[in-house]
C-alpha cells in the first residue's frame, strides 16, 4: 500500500455489488433488480515536505447506484452514490488517531495489507442517506387521496341502519 501510494500509482476497476456484503445486506432491490457494479479509482501520491518525511496520500473516487427503500412510499428506489475522498497515511495507529482528530482529511495507519475494498465499503456505508426518499414517488396520488378522504369521514359516524335506509329509499325512487 505504501509503495502503491508513494509511486503515484493509479488503479481503477469494478467490483460486483454482491461482493460488498455489508452494503449488499442493507439494500432492497426489486424482485427483478440486481445490484450494480461498484466503480472505483485510486490514485496514490507522495508529497515531498522539506525537512520532514514525505506525506503519503490516496485519492479515492467511487461510484455506484444502490437500491434503497423510499421512506415515503416504501417502494424500492435506485439512489446514485458518488464519493471522492482524500486519505492520508501515516505510520502507526496512535499517530493516525491523533492526526485524524486534528485534520479535516481522513487519516489511516499504513499497513501492508490495506484492503481497498473494505475501505471503499466503509466510505459507501457512511455516504448512505439516512432517510432515503424519491424526489417524486411513483404512486403519490393514491396515498394523498386516502389521507385527504379521512377527515371528512371521521367526525360524523353515520348509524349503519340509517345509511341502509337511505340506500333503500334511494333505490326505490
Ligand atoms: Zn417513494
Amino acid at each position: 500500500m505504501a509503495a502503491f501510494a508513494a509511486d503515484g500509482e493509479r488503479q481503477a476497476g469494478h467490483w460486483p455489488g454482491e461482493s460488498l456484503t455489508r452494503l449488499a445486506d442493507l439494500q432492497s432491490p426489486p424482485s427483478d433488480g440486481v445490484l450494480a457494479d461498484v466503480a472505483w479509482q485510486a490514485q496514490g501520491e507522495r508529497r515531498v515536505v522539506p525537512g520532514s518525511e514525505p506525506e503519503i496520500w490516496l485519492a479515492l473516487a467511487v461510484n455506484t447506484p444502490v437500491w434503497l427503500t423510499c421512506q415515503r412510499c416504501l417502494q424500492p428506489m435506485a439512489e446514485p452514490l458518488a464519493l471522492a475522498r482524500r486519505i492520508r497515511f501515516v505510520h502507526g495507529e496512535s499517530q493516525a488517531e491523533s492526526m485524524d482528530a486534528e485534520l479535516e482529511e481522513d487519516v489511516l495507519a499504513l499497513s501492508r495489507s490495506l484492503d481497498l475494498r473494505e475501505l471503499v465499503e466503509d466510505e459507501l456505508l457512511l455516504a448512505l442517506p439516512l432517510v432515503p426518499r424519491h424526489g417524486a414517488c411513483p404512486q403519490p396520488l393514491n396515498v394523498s387521496a386516502d389521507i385527504a378522504a379521512l377527515p371528512d369521514e371521521a367526525p360524523s359516524k353515520p348509524n349503519p341502519f340509517s345509511a341502509l335506509r337511505a340506500l333503500k329509499t334511494g333505490g326505490s325512487e
